[in-house]
């Protein structure tokens, strides 16, 4: 039997887990002191845990299931690391630093099902998702990574915007949530966490109900049902006035403020009228909301879509300024090492596919 991976343990299943086996309740705490704030490797490396514990640990869980294939390393500080899943599959991981601190951006299944038109993590369907143990795990390799320079660098934030559809993998996400949030290990605040969705509606409201304090961002990327289907196709089930119900719903309910995202496309969704029309889709909102610019990163296949010019890119931010919401353009981080959502594992496949021709 394949042996799961310690870190998708929320501490409340760890705790059953364990007092089920006739095992203390405080060991539960002690593990994850071992695993979240000394960071050990190895469940041997446990000193003052009883051998038999350590022994029940050993047989049922593993610490590290996720193999580092190859980590680069932009010239703004930003890390990419491609990581080797137990069955082969590739997944992708970023850091990014920040004044503020320096945030892990996670991926959550292996590819996307989604499919929108200029996303490169769409181009391959999705195959699984991830564990809760692999979203965790990409988080406390990083961690490593720092705890390994001896800066005592620690990962502060957190962003579910790597491969996949966070809300496609629901389940998984909010184990993944309650672990990395918990005060008994990595404590990161939840605030301090973002979860990125296409726009999956019954998961918005699913969300909303959940009670916790991490911040939503939803892909919009359009103001107008035909222009939001051309560019991503889950908006013929999910239409913009759902989606805007959905969000409507998780501002009454949490009194937070949701972040659009909006990609730019030369051409296809930057002009000053379609600005106008996103600035009428959301004023009623605009106390709750931002809206988050993003330079689109190209993708080689797609050549349609080529990143917008900086004029257009200032006149639609401008507009949407003027009409009082709130926005920002999104910085690029380590465009000189594809840090684009998927682009670096589409890019290994596509050697690994031209490497098995030859
Ligand atoms: N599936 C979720 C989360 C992962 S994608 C979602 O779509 O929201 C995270 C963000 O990266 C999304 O806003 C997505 O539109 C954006 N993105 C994808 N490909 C991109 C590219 N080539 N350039 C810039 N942003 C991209
Ligand atoms: Fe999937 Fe998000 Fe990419 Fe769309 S943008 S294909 S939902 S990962």
């Amino acid at each position: 039997m394949k042996k799961e991976s310690i870190y998708g343990l929320t501490f409340e299943q760890l705790t059953d887990w364990l007092t089920e086996r006739g095992q203390k309740k405080f060991r539960a705490q002690q593990v994850w002191d071992w695993l979240y704030r000394k960071r050990v490797k190895a469940f041997s490396d446990m000193v003052n845990i009883k051998k038999d514990c350590v022994l029940l640990l050993e047989e049922n869980f593993v610490i590290q299931t996720l193999e580092l294939h190859s980590k680069q390393e932009s010239k703004d500080g930003t890390m990419k690391f491609l990581f080797k899943l137990d069955d082969g599959n590739l997944i992708e991981t970023v850091l990014m630093r920040f004044d503020y601190g320096s945030s892990v951006c996670v991926t959550t299944q292996v590819g996307c099902n989604i499919g929108c038109s200029f996303c490169a993590s769409g181009l391959l369907s999705k195959s699984r998702d991830l564990t809760s143990g692999e979203i965790v795990e990409q988080v406390m390799n990083v961690q490593h990574n720092m705890d390994s320079v001896g800066k005592e660098e620690r990962v502060s934030h957190i962003v579910v915007m790597g491969i996949g559809e966070p809300f496609d993998n629901f389940v998984n996400l909010m184990d993944f949530i309650s672990v990395v949030n918990s005060d008994r290990g990595l404590g990161i605040g939840a605030r301090h966490i973002t979860v990125s969705t296409s726009g999956i509606v019954k998961k918005i409201y699913e969300f909303a109900d959940a009670g916790i304090q991490v911040n939503l961002a939803v892909s919009l990327h359009a103001p107008n049902n035909e222009l939001r289907t051309k560019i991503m196709k889950v908006n013929r089930g999910q239409p913009i006035e759902k989606v805007m119900e959905a969000v409507d719903y998780y501002l009454e309910k949490t009194n937070r403020r949701i972040t659009f995202e909006y990609i730019l496309l030369d051409g296809v969704n930057d002009s000053a009228e379609t600005a106008h029309e996103l600035v009428e889709l959301i004023k009623d909102k605009k106390r709750l909301s931002y809206v988050n610019l993003i330079p689109y990163n190209p993708v080689d296949e797609y050549i349609q879509y080529k990143q917008s010019k900086k004029g257009s890119i200032l006149t639609f931010y401008d507009i949407l300024m003027k009409n009082g919401i709130q926005c920002g353009v999104r910085h690029e981080q380590g465009s000189d090492i594809d840090a684009a959502c998927g682009q670096l594992r589409s890019k290994q496949m596509k050697k690994d596919r031209e490497q098995a021709k030859v």
